[in-house]
């Protein structure tokens, strides 16, 4: 074993994205000795190229799925039950294996949660076969640190008034909202006429330099990509970067953590890992934190089973892996067509780069079936410039295979005469007895049981999805733009993973204490987003991030 890994450190943290990356910046800077396992490689930023191949073609910042593969096991349409190696499928759920994990590549369109969603059983109600609760902690307890993610991994936009905006301790954002394309101005005149508010959509992504980060160049790549300036708020430049100055922060990339060690009276004792060459190594702490987001977070906490806990560490409830979220919901686009515009106004409609930035939360709150229920958020945004991604897109007209000159026409038309503006569907992914993770009988290269990701959507997800798509039409109605289309699914998005090890007030219900401590184990934290009952309809990352920042302060006190 290296000689540096030898000592006791205070905190171990396993993961490096955005669940361990608070936890690794405030610790270090409050002087104590952290240890960084990281699955992955590290790439700086000098390495990330704005190549459609490697991002998104390639199993360059994700496992090769032949070595590393997840179960997924569902119902087919004709009701059997499949369980398909993602190999085999092509479905990939690792998000990003890298230091700084998935935050290099996500887009950043951050939405803090509302204060109604810490509370969603006692406002709403049940939702038969859902279990809905209320959190152990509130929008006020967590308020301090979404503020403290806005000026540490720098979040930009510009907070108005509307309906549901949650309580702030501040006016508004510490950088102003980024560049915006003259689509952004068309949808709020279609706003204003359909009586729909939008906003605009805050990013974490600087619109001005931070530090030693520049501000975003508008690379017209984002989300999938790393970012070559340093202006996307991952955890790697916003935090771990931060962390390395200080001397007492020490990373080992390719490090995959594969069980966790205790020693007969309830805390964990050693760390063991596999490095590239596949070696194995224990390291020791006072602290560990988990944090390898949500499918695999389960998975090790499974793994880790022993005569404590012979169904895996802090799960002697048999909770772990139960609850397991994504975001419902779906997607969708409108067109815009050269025709229907000057010259001018299209050379501005087509200019590369700028962003979109337009929510609307207006359905926030809704009704269904006669009842009042919690809605949803709808983020609009450009098709993903990806050109390959484009072209394959259009192979079809219908159902009718295009080839040759016919095909080639089509992209050539589609990509100069159109610009499709898409929007995105986020509603709660409610807590169901069909989703959840277990370890599988299939094994990695490495020799380890891989995760068997159990998905069913509720049916209610559907419904509500539906009224969402039919309240949003007026304001799609009002654009310029032709064809709008809807796919309102209960397939997850893979890269919106929560909940499977949940906090919660009652020992025999949830996992981990509302410090996101396991309730039997006395030194183990999870903070990446699985600690999540109910996951708000947003994205995940900003809550994420924020009661990271929540559990890193406790951890503090605890280390003399
Ligand atoms: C393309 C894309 C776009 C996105 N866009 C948005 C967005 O606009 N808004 C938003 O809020 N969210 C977005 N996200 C989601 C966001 O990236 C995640 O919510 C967030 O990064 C999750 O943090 P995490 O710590 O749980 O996981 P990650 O950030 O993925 O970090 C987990 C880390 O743990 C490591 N790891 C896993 N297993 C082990 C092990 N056994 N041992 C050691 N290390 C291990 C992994 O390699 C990884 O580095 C996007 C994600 C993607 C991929
Ligand atoms: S430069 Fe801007 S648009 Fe490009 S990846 Fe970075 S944050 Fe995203």
């Amino acid at each position: 074993m290296a000689k540096h890994l030898d000592k006791i450190y205070d905190v171990v943290v396993v993961g490096s994205g955005a669940g361990a990356g608070p936890v690794i910046y405030e610790l270090s800077k409050a002087g104590k000795q952290v240890l960084v396992l990281e699955k992955g490689p590290w790439f700086r930023t000098r390495d990330f190229r704005k190549d459609e191949l490697t991002a998104t073609r390639r199993s360059v910042y994700t496992p090769n799925l032949k070595d590393e593969f997840h179960i997924i096991t569902y119902e087919n349409t004709i009701g059997d039950t499949v369980s398909e190696s993602t190999f085999e499928s092509g479905w990939d759920f690792w998000n990003g294996n890298m230091v700084g994990g998935s935050s290099n590549l996500m887009s950043g369109y951050f939405h803090r949660m509302k204060p109604v969603d810490f509370r969603l059983a006692d406002a709403y109600g049940e939702i038969e076969g859902a279990d809905i609760r209320n959190w152990p902690v509130s929008y006020e307890e967590l308020e301090p640190y979404y503020t403290k993610v806005e000026h540490v991994v720098g979040v930009s936009g510009k907070v108005v008034p509307h309906r549901f905006l949650e309580p702030r301790s501040t006016p508004d954002f510490p950088y102003p909202p980024l560049k915006e394309n003259i689509v952004s101005g068309i949808i709020d005149g279609a706003a204003k006429q359909s009586g729909i508010e939008v906003i605009p959509t805050p990013r974490a992504i600087l619109s001005l330099p931070k530090d030693d980060r520049k501000s975003c160049y508008y690379s017209n790549y984002c989300g999938s990509y790393g970012c070559a300036s340093d202006a996307k708020g991952s955890s790697r430049v916003s935090l771990i970067r931060e962390a390395l100055k200080t001397g007492n922060c020490t990373v080992v990339t390719n490090a995959f953590v594969y069980h966790l060690e205790t020693d007969g009276h309830f805390r964990v004792k050693r760390a063991w890992f596999v490095d590239a060459g596949g070696q194995k190594h224990a390291v020791r702490g006072k602290i560990f934190v988990v944090a390898a987001q949500a499918v695999e977070s389960v998975r090790l906490l499974l793994l880790s089973k022993n005569k404590e806990f012979s169904e895996g560490l802090a799960n002697n409830n048999g909770m772990v892996g139960k609850n397991l979220l994504f975001s419902a919901g779906g997607t969708g686009f409108v067109e815009f067509h050269r025709k229907d515009f000057d010259e001018a106004t299209w050379k501005q409609l087509m200019k590369p780069g700028l962003f979109v930035n337009r929510s609307t939360q207006f359905f926030y709150e809704t009704s269904l079936e006669g009842r009042k229920v919690k809605g949803g958020t709808v983020d609009f945004l450009w098709e993903h410039a990806n050109p390959v991604t484009r072209a394959v897109r259009r192979l079809y007209d219908g159902t009718r295979l295009l080839r040759g000159r016919e095909l080639k026409n089509k992209i050539y038309h589609d990509f100069t005469r159109t610009r499709r503006l898409e929007f995105e569907i986020f509603l709660d992914w409610l807590p169901y007895r069909g989703t959840y993770v277990t370890l599988a009988k299939q094994k990695d290269f490495r020799g380890f049981p891989v995760a068997d990701i159990h998905i069913d959507g509720h049916p209610y997800q559907i419904r509500l999805g539906k009224v969402i798509a039919a309240q949003l039409k007026p304001l799609l109605d009002a654009l310029p733009a032709h064809k709008a289309s809807v796919n309102i699914s209960n397939d997850p998005p893979s890269n919106l993973q929560a909940g499977g090890i949940i906090f919660g007030d009652n020992k025999k219900t949830s996992v981990l204490d509302k410090n996101c401590r396991a309730h039997d184990v006395d030194n183990l934290f999870v903070t990446d987003g699985s600690f999540m009952p109910t996951g708000g309809s947003v994205p995940y990352t900003w809550t994420i991030y924020a009661n990271a920042f929540r559990v890193a302060d406790v951890i503090k006190t605890l280390i003399s």
